[in-house]
């Protein structure tokens, strides 16, 4: 039995999916909801469903985007020569605050992991390599995290790049070891981008 009517019953248990929501903060969000204003509800509700319906992968780089080719994709002034290889969204958005970096993104949307069954064909691998075929780009910087998984598929990706007559760089270590890239500082992670080492 619920302690509380139908609804909000039921709009607790959504929130509750939520990441880093547990039942407290489920409940302080539900009330915040229902103290506010009818159009204020509205327009979280249409924000989500707008963003389900509006954002897709970029078709060349894999970031969320609202065009066919992201904002960096589309932008003339990026440096196409130099590719960023970084694993999920949020790690661009990372990169970008440290304004370290001014060429094009890849994103693999994951890491090389054989404990969860993922591998490189499960990872945005093929279209990475598809981009170095024309001879436009000189660097590829790969920028996942600095944790088992992140090492394996720079390890990985070094080996299959390479080969192509491209240079391959890391950034550098001095992140929080085990972390992701989303919890250094744009300090830190700067830093690392500036001291990158080729492998
Ligand atoms: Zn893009």
């Amino acid at each position: 039995m619920s302690f509380y009517a139908e609804p909000i019953a039921r709009l607790l248990e959504e929130l509750e999916r939520l990441p880093g929501v547990g039942p407290k903060s489920a409940q302080r969000l539900a009330f915040h909801i229902l103290k506010g204003d009818d159009a204020t509800a509205q327009r979280l509700a249409d924000a989500i469903v707008e963003v389900k319906r509006r954002i897709h992968f970029c078709r060349q780089c894999f970031n969320f985007s609202a065009e066919d080719l992201c904002e960096y994709c589309r932008d003339p002034r990026r440096d196409a020569s130099s590719i960023c290889v970084v694993e999920e969204p949020r790690d661009v958005v990372a990169i970008e605050r440290t304004g370290e970096f001014r060429g094009l993104y890849h994103v693999l949307q994951g890491a090389i992991s054989p404990m969860d069954g993922i591998g490189p064909e499960q990872l945005r691998v093929r279209e990475l390599i598809d981009r170095l075929g024309d001879g436009a780009v000189t660097e590829v910087v790969i920028a996942t995290n600095p944790n088992v998984e992140g090492e394996t598929t720079a390890l990985y990706l070094a080996r299959l790049i390479k080969p192509l007559g491209v240079k391959v760089t890391r950034i550098a270590s001095g992140l929080p070891g085990g972390g992701d890239l989303e919890y250094a500082d744009e300090v830190t992670l700067g830093r690392a981008l500036e001291a990158r080492r080729e492998m």
